[in-house]
């Protein structure tokens, strides 16, 4: 029984539930407030006006305790901590956790511009603030009732949420990728193991090893392929095995070949010495082989060498043991053995092929004589054989310090040829060579010396032998030719006339170079004429490959130079050459004046000689004339040229010089009259056609002739 009218409508907490839908004219909310009947408990109301014919009739309303009104919200929990609050549109706290209700929001200590809250809602961002501290975000919307909604939590825990999400993200992941690596490992181990094994044995096969363990034994392709590969290594390792013992084994023989026997005669000189003994090195050599050969087939030579091997077997067994190359054998040994072992060889091939066999030489090295590596304890062995190679008896020979002393000898000179030559340790000295009518010089012979700053003075036998088997002697022929044609240039500046000058050359030089090419390249660069260079090649050379001489022979005379066959009659086929080469001159071996007058038959020898090569248009010169009856002979004869101590030994450049200026010289010829002079040289004073008739037959007579004269008529 209240009548409305009383209420006081200034006293809004008491009188707005009445007033407010009335003052609106539509349903409306009031509150928060406590009604005076409900003691200490905050309400809201919810109040409709009443219209009666437009006339206000009243208003009905419905008291809801805030406590209800609040419960969905205060049971909200946002997060951990985070809650939803509830707001009346003047912005009183309906429910707020913080707040007591109907307290002002601005009792909140927010940073916040509280303007925001009058909007209608917080939009599609969230709002960021800190409330006591702790940094916030919040969204809110307004409901038809005008009461705002608000929920809010700290940033903490809404990251925290995306935080456990990165966790889960990354902690998945990496187990992804643990189990992925697993079942990687997995399928490797089955799967790919034995393909990997196999790969892996498949390189150590290629790498020669053939022991190589192929086990894997499954039932699917790699399986397969590893029994292929097994089958492979075995067959491999049979056909190596098999190389290796033909490698190291002699066909013929079976004994252990030259390879072999290097590395097991290490081993054994090793054990001599550890034992104190004095090891030596042995090189047999069957003497007459290739007679023997030629005498009864080589299969009967292949049996003699198979005896002989097994002979050499029975005394020193086959670790030591080999077949060296063709007939010969080597072995080490201790020096105590030589004695007993050496004649029981001897003793045992002499037996061989019912008594036909042959005899046996055995060189002997003692390692003590310089330690050096086996192949060269061989190769002294060897020279020790070698040196002895006139003797046909079955015997043994000792490398001695004397045959050391020429094996140095030969490693010095080829070892300082270049020095030798660069540093002109190697000079080159020239003998005259004299017109027989005139008596003077009308070719010069260069032959080298080699001046050694420690071992002195060495003539051409010390070293040019050396060097041809050493195939460098064209280097020192060519820097001969190059010291001719500097001293041929020299005589011109000296006023000197040039006559030709002759450069010896060797059989080895056409294997190392084409010396025939060199030559003239060099001539032709020192502007020289080529008819001022005589090249002499030695019988012995042109016997060597004959038909490969004559060819370069022609080559050089074709280009212009005059060649000479040195030592003609030194050899045995001197005559039957002459037959397809044309020598420009013969120039006859020293051998005819050391063996002069000895004989008769020497000089009906020498006179038929120089008598044949004027009949073969081809002119000649003898070296080595010492005496005056030599030069009267030969003069008479018509050997055109004479060379030798007689007139004048092999001097050095700087010799000739002075010797014209002390007047002593031979003098030269001119050139000019060399081709007239030599054809008048040629006519031989011995007219043989008109032989006595002495009937005693003996050779004196030979010579017991008409006198013959040369008359020469000047241009009057
Ligand atoms: P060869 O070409 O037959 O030279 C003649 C040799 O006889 C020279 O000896 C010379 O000194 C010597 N001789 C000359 N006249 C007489 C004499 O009246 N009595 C005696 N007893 N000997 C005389 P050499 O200089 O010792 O040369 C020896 C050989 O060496 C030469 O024989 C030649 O074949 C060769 N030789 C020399 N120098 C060279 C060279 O530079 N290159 C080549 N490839 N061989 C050369
Ligand atoms: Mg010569
Ligand atoms: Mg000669």
């Amino acid at each position: 029984p209240l009548d409305p009218r009383t209420l006081d409508p200034d006293d809004l907490a008491h009188s707005a539930w009445y007033y407010t839908p009335i003052a609106r004219g539509r349903p409306s909310w009031v509150g928060p407030y406590m009604p005076q009947y409900a003691g200490d408990v905050w309400y809201c109301s919810y109040l409709v006006p009443i219209y009666s014919a437009g006339a206000l009739i009243g208003v009905m309303g419905m008291d809801i305790p805030v406590e209800t009104l609040a419960a969905p919200v205060s049971s909200t929990r946002v997060y951990d901590t985070g809650f939803a609050s509830l707001f009346d549109a003047e912005g009183n706290t309906i429910y707020h956790p913080l707040l007591e209700t109907g307290a002002s929001v601005d009792l909140l200590d927010l940073t916040l511009d509280s303007a925001l809250l009058q909007q209608a809602d917080s939009g599609s961002e969230v709002i960021r603030y800190v409330a006591n501290g702790e940094r916030r975000q919040m969204s809110f919307s307004t409901m038809s009732n005008g009461m705002k909604v608000v929920v809010t939590a700290p940033v903490r825990e809404i990251n925290a949420s995306w935080l456990r999400l990165a966790n889960v993200i990354v902690f998945g992941s990496a187990a992804i990728i643990i189990i992925y690596l697993l079942l990687i490992t997995l399928v490797m181990h089955y799967v790919t193991q034995p393909l990997l094994r196999l790969t892996a044995a498949s390189r150590r096969l290629a790498a020669a090893d053939y022991d190589v363990v192929l086990d894997y034994n499954g039932l699917d392709e790699v399986g397969e392929l590893t029994v292929s590969f097994r089958q492979m290594r075995d067959k491999l390792k049979h056909y190596i095995d098999d190389l290796n013992r033909r490698i190291d084994t002699d066909e013929l023989t079976g004994l252990p070949n030259m390879r072999c026997f290097f590395r097991l005669a290490e081993a054994e000189r090793e054990r001599l010495l550890a034992e104190g003994k004095h090891p030596v090195f042995l090189y047999f050599d069957v003497i007459g082989m290739k007679y023997y050969n030629r005498q009864y087939g080589f299969e009967a030579g292949d049996r003699l060498l198979c005896s002989m091997a097994h002979v050499l077997a029975e005394q020193y067994g086959t670790q030591r043991l080999c077949r060296f190359s063709e007939d010969h054998f080597a072995a080490v040994v201790d020096d105590a053995e030589l004695a007993e072992s050496i004649p029981a060889v001897f003793r045992g091939c002499k037996d061989l092929s019912g008594g036909n066999s042959l005899p046996i030489r055995v060189g002997i090295y003692p390692d003590e004589t310089e330690r050096v590596s086996v192949s060269v304890a061989c190769d002294r062995a060897k020279y020790a054989c070698d040196k002895n190679r006139g003797s046909y008896v079955s015997a043994s020979y000792r490398f001695d310090s004397a045959m050391l002393k020429q094996i140095e000898d030969v490693q010095y000179i080829i070892n300082h040829l270049d020095q030798a030559l660069a540093e002109h340790w190697i000079t080159v000295y020239y003998q005259p060579i004299i017109r027989a009518v005139n008596g003077r010089v009308c070719d010069e012979e260069a032959l080298s010396r080699w001046i050694d700053p420690t071992r002195g003075f060495l003539s051409p036998g010390d070293f040019i032998p050396i060097l041809e088997r050493a195939h460098l002697i064209y280097k020192l022929d060519l820097y001969v030719l190059e010291e001719i044609l500097k001293k041929m240039k020299q005589h011109s500046e000296h006023g000197l006339q040039v006559v030709p000058h002759s450069l010896n050359i060797s059989r080895a030089d056409f294997d190392s170079c084409d010396i025939v090419a060199e030559i003239c390249r060099r001539v032709d660069a020192a502007g020289i004429a080529r008819d001022r260079l005589t090249v002499e090649i030695t019988e012995s050379t042109v016997g060597s490959d004959f038909s490969f001489i004559k060819e370069q022979v022609q080559r050089l005379q074709a280009l212009g130079f005059r060649v000479w066959m040195d030592d003609f009659g030194s050899g045995y086929s001197s005559l039957d050459m002459l037959q397809d080469i044309h020598f420009d001159l013969l120039k006859f071996d020293m051998r005819f004046m050391h063996r002069f007058g000895e004989t008769e038959s020497n000089k009906i020898i020498l006179t038929e000689l120089v008598r044949m090569a004027i009949a073969l248009g081809i002119e000649t010169v003898c070296e080595g004339v010492e005496t005056k009856e030599q030069v009267d002979f030969l003069r008479e004869v018509g050997c055109t040229k004479l060379q030798g101590f007689y007139y004048c030994k092999p001097i050095p450049f700087g010799t000739i010089l002075k010797r014209y200026r002390d007047g002593t010289r031979i003098g030269f010829e001119n050139p000019h009259e060399s081709d007239y002079l030599s054809t008048i040289g040629r006519a031989n004073l011995f007219a043989l056609a008109i032989l006595s008739d002495s009937p005693s037959g003996e050779h004196h007579d030979y010579y017991d002739t008409l006198p013959v004269g040369i008359m020469e008529v000047s241009a009057d």
